[in-house]
C-alpha cells in the first residue's frame, strides 16, 4: 500500500519563471469546471500540475487535450 517515491515523480522541465530546466514536483489532480454557458454541467478534468522546486512557480496543464 504504500506509495513509494519514484524518479518519475521529479522531473527536470523549463520553468518560465527560473528561465531554466528545474525540478519539478508533478502530480495530478483532478478539477471541476463548471461549463459556465448553457450546459449547466460540471465536468471534471485531469490536469497536470508541475511545481517547481526552485521557485514554487506552479504550472497545470489540463491532459484531455481533445
Ligand atoms: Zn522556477
Amino acid at each position: 500500500m504504500a506509495t513509494k517515491p519514484t524518479d518519475l515523480d521529479r522531473m527536470t522541465e523549463p520553468c518560465e519563471r527560473c528561465g531554466t530546466e528545474t525540478h519539478h514536483d508533478v502530480h495530478v489532480e483532478i478539477r471541476t469546471e463548471s461549463a459556465k454557458q448553457k450546459n449547466a454541467q460540471f465536468s471534471r478534468e485531469p490536469y497536470r500540475v508541475a511545481t517547481c522546486q526552485r521557485c514554487g512557480d506552479e504550472q497545470s496543464q489540463r491532459m484531455n487535450n481533445a
